[in-house]
């Protein structure tokens, strides 16, 4: 089974013209990753069929491998480089770690406002704030819909932060799009494969959250609906999964997904101890764990007055938590080398 036929730093254009040729010849798309010490050329679909033997032999080709696991594009061996996605200037990826922060939910202008400057005042980078929110009970705040697109964005050119926002179906993503910088798609929707494929055909940056109880592989196989359409702007977010203590914590935190998902994938990973347990408590010390297991950054739910949040308030950091958060990582952050 031939995946990807790597070619010789000599290899010349016309070498790699016709192994792209013969790959479409049998009906696959390509994809070409030009590195300064070799070329790599992944054949897009179902590979069970097509031989090594078909390449092995041609002019240029140093070796021809084979990926086992169902994603590829997503694979470290399809792409040995990390993924560095760059939103208006912030970068996420390799040797940053990023602080994403904001609140559950946008609830009025002066709330998100407030949350921002603060936000971006400490550390902060990009906003978040949840206009349609997908909530347990359908009695719960759903968020303020449309006029919250319209406060994330009059929010978005005063403070002058990138912002992320949660889309909830397929019908919505251009609405959605039209206002975010970064397309966030839920843990309840990570199984969403016509959501995956709508987003897969944007090229705007999308952050996919893992879903409760999935398997990384079935993370990763949803990241790779996504980059099988063309987009290749793929954060993942571990938020904590299902397991059977909910007495002391909401989720449990799956640090372990860290590094195990930095050595499969070259897309970047975000935490989210606010969701992954569910106890403002708790954010604190799991985001220095996460950044120590090799977190490219994290995601934090910051409110002006927690305790009247109309979502997730018992998460929520206050201002001044949020500074201390930010404290607390800043050493870690130095000792790893990596910029903040
Ligand atoms: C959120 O980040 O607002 C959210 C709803 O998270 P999750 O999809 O992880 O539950
Ligand atoms: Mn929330």
């Amino acid at each position: 089974m031939a995946d990807l036929i790597i070619m010789s730093s000599k290899a010349t254009e016309e070498e790699i013209n016709k192994v792209v040729d013969k790959i479409k010849s049998l009906g696959f798309d390509v994809h070409l990753s030009r590195g300064a010490e070799k070329t790599i050329i992944g054949i897009i679909g179902d590979t069970r069929g097509v031989s090594d033997e078909l390449f092995k032999l041609m002019p240029g080709v140093v070796e021809v491998i084979s990926i086992l696991k169902d994603y590829k594009l997503a694979s470290r061996e399809f792409h040995p480089e990390d993924t560095v996605i760059e939103i208006n200037g912030v970068k996420i990826g390799e040797g940053t770690v990023t602080l994403i922060a904001g609140p559950c939910s946008v609830e009025s202008k002066e709330q998100l406002l407030k949350t921002a400057k603060f936000i971006k005042k400490t550390g902060g980078k990009i906003l978040r704030g949840g206009a349609f929110k997908p909530r347990t009970s359908p009695y719960s705040f759903l968020g303020l819909g449309t006029e919250g697109l319209k406060i994330l964005q009059e929010v978005k050119e005063i403070i002058g932060i990138p912002v992320i926002t949660e889309v909830l179906s397929s019908a919505e993503v251009e609405g959605v799009a039209e206002f975010a910088d970064i397309l966030q798609i839920g843990a309840r929707n990570m199984f969403n494969y016509r959501l995956l494929q709508k987003v897969g055909k944007l090229r705007k940056p999308v952050l996919l959250k893992r879903s409760f109880s999935a398997k990384i592989s079935e993370f990763l196989n949803c990241a790779e609906y996504i980059l099988k359409e063309g987009n290749d702007k793929v954060i993942l977010c571990e938020r904590g999964i299902r397991t059977f203590d909910s007495e002391f914590t909401r989720n449990t935190l799956d640090l372990t997904a860290i590094p195990v998902l930095k050595r499969e994938t070259h897309l970047p990973v975000i935490v989210d101890p606010s969701h992954g347990t569910g106890r403002r408590d708790l954010v604190i010390p799991m985001s220095k764990a996460a950044i120590a297991a090799g977190a490219d950054g994290l995601m934090i739910e910051v409110h002006p007055k927690p305790e009247e949040a109309l979502s997730d308030g018992f998460q929520s950091l206050n201002f001044d938590m949020f500074s201390n958060l930010v404290n607390e990582i800043k050493p870690i952050v130095q000792i790893l080398g990596k910029t903040f």
